[in-house]
């Protein structure tokens, strides 16, 4: 039976806790935190029909979120798991499949209860729609979009849970007319007008602080089938036309024959161009060679390695480069080893700081040095791909999962990149850049 007074137990004593160890409660809280206090292992998948997936164990749980959720909506589903652990596994199970929808359970029930009283405790509800209440105690669509904003909830389950937990919506719907409602309100147009920054930043990295990612390994299939995805969509963002299975056959015929390889010898720009990509993405990926900036001149070497005229590769540009649109521009040629020299200066530190990071520092930081190397453009062409591979190179260096950027979210990256151009705000990109994390650990373990 379900049983909701035991559910809201569960989450105060949870609250409780966090109020003893801390001093006091902030919201938003993270469930993520929470999760990982208790052992559990965080990371991701591409589930088609699931919010998540509980593993559990004694000493290390797993927790898999489905990574193409909203962040509100994955942070609703730690919390959800952490439901599980708390009530269920002693008497029911030690795998718990989480539906997206459908009929539920009692057990899902009950752990959708939890989250949402964990969330959003009724008490700071009442708190918080006090504050925007009208005459009637009532608050509308509107104030909930704030208060949704506060407990880091998505907008739905924020108006629901005021509408029939606390009853102060304005209006008294039914499940289904309060749906409908709430898709006529358009809450992420909403948003965006409301707020300056709809990146939900702050909230991806409160995950990710908490979340398991590990490096690739390219002696594994899944090394493999990584490389060959992160090539094709890499060509393609510079428009570099292969297909995937053209990258694929490189990439076999490349570690069978290596550089006697049929396609060293093509005249088709872009198989050369895909080959040293492929070539310059491995070293970035595998090398034990210390980290420093000049590195990239090796980068540029081996992208235009097979290119017709490769005594030209790895030479800094001998002219000023116009960024079309772009406040800031490239550095003036001049300079480039000055400032090259300052970024080194950067990224040793960083190496010898690399410790003390957490995960979205380390993140913001590799997002800096990404905008370092956007002003210094210090080559002819090959810029955007050099710097990508460094980047995976920098995450390494932290024992992160190297990313790419899915090709069809060129326009987001781009977007991104024109946004630092602008203003120097690098949220955008470390918005993609934690994405693309959570989207490769979920390749990663795509057998599930
Ligand atoms: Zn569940």
């Amino acid at each position: 039976m379900y049983n909701i007074a035991k559910t809201i137990l569960a989450a105060e004593k949870v609250l409780k806790r966090i109020k003893e160890t801390k001093g006091n409660i902030s919201f938003p809280i993270n469930p993520f935190e929470l999760l990982k206090d208790i052992g559990a292992i965080i990371t991701y998948s591409n589930f088609d029909k699931l919010e998540g997936l509980l593993l559990y164990d004694k000493k290390k749980s797993v927790v898999a979120i489905n990574m193409n959720r909203q962040i509100t909506r994955q942070r609703f589903t730690a919390a959800h798991e952490l439901g599980h652990i708390l009530m269920h596994t002693q008497v029911h199970s030690n795998n718990f499949l989480c539906p997206i929808s459908g009929i539920k359970n009692d057990i899902e029930k009950e752990a959708d209860s939890f989250a949402s009283n964990l969330l959003m405790p009724t008490e700071e509800l009442n708190k918080q729609v006090d504050m925007y209440q009208d005459k009637d105690g009532k608050v509308g669509m509107d104030e909930c979009l704030l208060i949704a904003e506060y407990f880091g909830v998505s907008f739905e389950a924020c108006v629901k849970t005021i509408c029939f937990r606390l009853k102060r919506f304005e209006k008294d719907l039914d499940n289904v007319e309060l749906t409908k409602e709430i898709k006529k309100y358009r809450p992420t147009t909403k948003r965006k007008e409301l707020f300056e920054s709809t990146t939900d930043l702050n909230l991806l990295m409160n995950a990710v602080d908490y979340s398991y990612f590990s490096i690739v390994n390219l002696n594994e299939i899944i090394g493999i089938r990584f490389i060959q995805n992160l090539v094709y969509h890499d060509s393609r963002i510079e428009k570099v036309n292969v297909t995937k299975e053209e990258v694929n056959g490189i990439f076999a015929d490349l570690r069978i024959h290596g550089s006697e390889s049929e396609y060293c010898k093509s005249e088709n720009q872009n198989i050369i161009e895909a080959l040293g990509n492929i070539e310059m993405n491995q070293y970035c990926i595998e090398t034990k060679e210390e980290l420093d900036i000049f590195k990239i001149k090796d980068l540029n070497k081996m992208l235009y390695k097979y290119a017709p005229y490769p005594e030209y590769a790895g030479m800094y540009r001998n002219s000023d480069n116009m960024i079309l649109g772009g406040k800031i521009q490239p550095v003036p040629y001049t300079e480039i080893i000055d400032k090259m020299n300052e970024l080194n200066k950067v990224i040793q530190s960083v190496k010898e700081n690399i410790d003390k990071y957490s995960i979205s520092e380390y993140v913001s930081i590799v997002a800096g040095i990404h905008y370092n190397m956007t002003i210094l453009h210090p080559f002819n062409d090959g810029n955007g791909r050099i710097t990508r591979g460094l980047t995976n190179w920098l995450l390494r260096l932290k024992k992160l999962c190297p990313i790419y950027i899915d090709s069809d979210n060129r326009d987001e990256y781009l977007e991104a990149l024109q946004k630092i151009d602008q203003d120097g705000n690098t949220e955008l990109l470390q918005t993609i850049i934690i994405k693309s994390m959570m989207k490769v650990m979920a390749e990663l373990h795509e057998s599930w």
